[in-house]
């Protein structure tokens, strides 16, 4: 049969070794690197990947030298001894037919250490440390360390090596005016600036020899002030091409960048124009990246000629076989990513180790199994939200008769109120994902059904996973028909009117207030008006890639959020993603109140008190986004079964969100 995406299944000849299709897993950073044993679990990891048919495997960022390490004890390369611990990694991919590159990271200012170093004493807006400017013969050394580097990684058995020379680490800070006021060889002029990263890549060619796949990341868009400009990047790719590189990949933006790069609100492929213009001029092959997260997707960005492969790194944590997937004409099978950043990033960034809100078993492979059951039993799951759908998924894995009942004509439950959010229509993909599953694995799904104490009497377990009701607060007013539930608003879709006042600011009431604000979706925008709207071109015509934004906010309300400490909103939710939200609402004009003191609702509106002073906002509805309760009502019908589990929101409203949801759905039905 032939395959339905020619493009991605292309070989990529590369003179002295090809790669079998134009798929790269990107480099990400699992926090397994650092544990004990954590070499072993990245080998199963990345075996699973390589078996997903992946062509090429970049590993997480390893420092050639301890002053180069992310954090204190984070992964490097520069002894015999560590060798020997990282070679059970090619190994596991070798054994599955992949080829797979150590990524090579000196963090620079950005390590998480006193000891720090830079091209320059400048101090990143996003670090407590000011760096070390590394003197002359230092800057020798770490080259130095870069070669020895490549050559041990060799000798551990990978196929090459990715140089990280964007993101703003220590590569980048030499090339940057931003970040290098050298006046030496190292710095000055461009040609000085990008010595340093030519003469790596020199330096690990001479080291490795010509026949070892060697990869740069190249900044194509810094996306901060006095980055480099289009001349610059061009010149130090020839440079890189003439040095020995085999492959550009694409990096965008660097980490203390101000602009979102790789999350949901992110369109999709949207960086893509920017290696195609690269590509004009380079002649060897490039490599694109950020936010392209389907096999369809993949295949147009190739064939409209932006690039020779495609980089996703996300969408592997998600789905280990989305290359098999694709290349079996399944890629409906396909669990997509969808770019929350919630348990990969925002992990990493708490020093957890990573793992994937939609697969709960990414890094976990060989702690989360789903086996064969050894006893088949029959299995009534109630309630076909995020939790319901994973149980009843693996349940059915471990070849379990199961039932899954839903009182709603669609299965998906908040992932269904989620998915209307603008810069969360990803959500809908999650459940197309489930849908197919549940279907592929028999599941029978009864939709519009209640499940009575008779329906589950003959299961053998009886799984409850109703989910959560929206908390009503004790505030004088409340029950005044301007005052509206979260659900009224997206699920029932109430009338709201102009001037609207929210309780609470935790993640559902930041996703209202965008909702209410009526920009529609994010999805359909086109990479130009979302670089218009963050201010940033995608043409090569400024320095850094930065220009002023003129976008024109037209919010469809007057917006007022409202909580009762004086934290910063959206504190709950992850580093890489709550800075989103802030900036967004403030471009807006969405009010913040904080420290209220919540007095009554009336037909005048919302009262509080601020610091002690009355305060009332005139508004036409206040909406009602304080948390949730456990919905369990629905269970208690069921209660007198022998074998009853409560899941999800059912068991514990508290802290609880999507990932959460799957992961314990998942782990129980591991374990029925
Ligand atoms: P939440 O994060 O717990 O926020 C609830 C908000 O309601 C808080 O801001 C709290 O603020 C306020 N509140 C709580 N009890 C109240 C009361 N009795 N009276 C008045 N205000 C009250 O809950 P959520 O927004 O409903 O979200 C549920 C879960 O889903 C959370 O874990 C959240 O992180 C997650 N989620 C994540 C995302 C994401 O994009 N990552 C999006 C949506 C939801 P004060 O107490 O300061 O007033
Ligand atoms: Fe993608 Fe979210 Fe999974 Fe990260 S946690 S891989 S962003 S779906």
């Amino acid at each position: 049969m032939a395959t339905p995406y020619p493009h991605i299944s292309a070989e990529l000849d590369l003179g002295f070794t090809r790669l079998k299709n134009r798929v790269l897993m990107g480099s990400m950073h699992t926090g397994l690197e650092e544990r004990r044993n954590g070499f072993q679990r990245l080998a199963e990891f990345y075996r699973e990947r390589a078996r997903g048919q992946v062509a090429l495997i970049v590993t997480g960022g390893v420092a050639p030298n301890r002053l180069g390490c992310l954090s204190p004890l984070a992964a490097k390369l520069s002894t015999a001894r560590e060798v020997a611990r990282h070679k059970v990694v090619p190994a596991a991919v070798h054994a599955e037919g992949a080829k797979i590159l150590m990524q090579i990271l000196h963090a620079g200012r950005y390590a998480y250490h006193p000891l720090a170093v830079s091209a320059s004493r400048l101090k990143a807006p996003i670090s407590p440390f000011t760096p070390w400017p590394l003197p002359g013969f230092m800057v020798e050394r770490t080259i130095a360390d870069f070669a020895h580097c490549a050559r041990l990684a060799r000798e551990a058995g990978y196929d090459g090596v990715e140089i990280m020379g964007s993101e703003g680490y220590l590569i980048n800070q030499f090339i940057a005016a931003r970040t290098n006021h050298r006046t030496d060889a190292w710095g000055g002029s461009y040609v000085k600036r990008m010595r340093f990263p030519i003469e790596v890549v020199r330096r690990i060619r001479e080291a490795v020899g010509k026949d070892w796949i060697v990869v740069f990341r190249l900044s194509m868009l810094d996306l901060v002030s006095k980055g480099s400009s289009w001349e610059e990047i061009l010149s130090l790719a020839r440079g890189l091409q003439d040095a020995g590189v085999n492959l550009i990949n694409t990096g965008i933006g660097w980490h203390e960048a101000r602009i979102p790069t790789i999350a949901s609100r992110v369109p999709r492929a949207s960086f893509v124009a920017i290696t195609k213009k690269l590509k004009a001029s380079i002649d060897i092959p490039l490599v694109t990246s950020n936010r392209i997260n389907t096999p369809e997707l993949a295949e147009k960005v190739l064939a409209d000629g932006c690039a020779d492969m495609v980089s996703m790194a996300r969408p592997f944590l998600a789905d280990p076989d989305f290359v098999a997937k694709a290349q079996s004409n399944r890629s409906d099978e396909i669990n997509t990513c969808i770019a929350c950043n919630q348990a990969c990033l925002d992990h990493v960034f708490k020093h957890k180790i990573a793992s994937c809100l939609v697969n709960p078993q990414a890094c976990y492979e060989s702690k989360l199994r789903i086996k064969a059951a050894s006893k088949i039993k029959r299995i009534a799951v109630v309630g076909a939200g995020p939790a319901g759908m994973a149980c009843a998924l693996s349940c059915a894995r471990r070849g379990h008769q199961v039932s899954l009942y839903e009182r709603d004509g669609a299965i998906g439950g908040q992932f269904n109120i989620a998915r209307q959010i603008p810069g969360k229509e990803e959500f809908s993909e999650t459940i197309r994902y489930f849908r197919v599953q549940l279907k592929l694995h028999g599941v029978r799904v009864l939709l519009n059904t209640e499940a009575t104490a008779e329906a589950v009497r003959g299961y053998d377990e009886v799984v409850v996973a109703t989910g959560v009701s929206p908390r009503r607060p004790k505030i004088a007013g409340i029950s005044h028909t301007m005052v509206l539930s979260y659900l009224d608003v997206l699920k029932h879709k109430k009338e709201v009117g102009k001037k609207v006042a929210i309780i609470g600011a935790g993640g559902i009431a930041l996703d209202t207030c965008e909702y209410l604000l009526g920009d529609g979706s994010h999805l359909e925008q086109s990479p130009e008006a979302f670089a218009e709207e963050w201010g940033f071109s995608l043409d090569g015509s400024e320095r850094g890639g930065l220009k002023e934004s003129k976008a024109n906010y037209n919010p469809k309300r007057e917006i007022y959020i409202c909580q009762r400490s004086g934290a910063k909103i959206g504190n709950s939710l992850g580093r890489t993603t709550a800075w989103i939200h802030r900036v967004y609402l403030k471009k807006h004009g969405v009010k913040v109140l904080k420290n209220v003191k919540y007095e009554r609702i009336d037909a005048k509106g919302l009262h509080l008190r601020i610091g002690g002073k009355a305060k009332t906002l005139g508004v036409d509805n206040v909406v009602v986004c304080a948390g949730q309760d456990p919905l369990r009502s629905l269970a208690q019908p069921l209660a007198a079964h022998p074998s009853l589990h409560l899941l999800g929101g059912a068991k514990e409203a508290l802290e609880l969100d999507a990932k959460k949801a799957i992961r314990e759905g998942t782990l129980l039905g591991s374990r029925l």
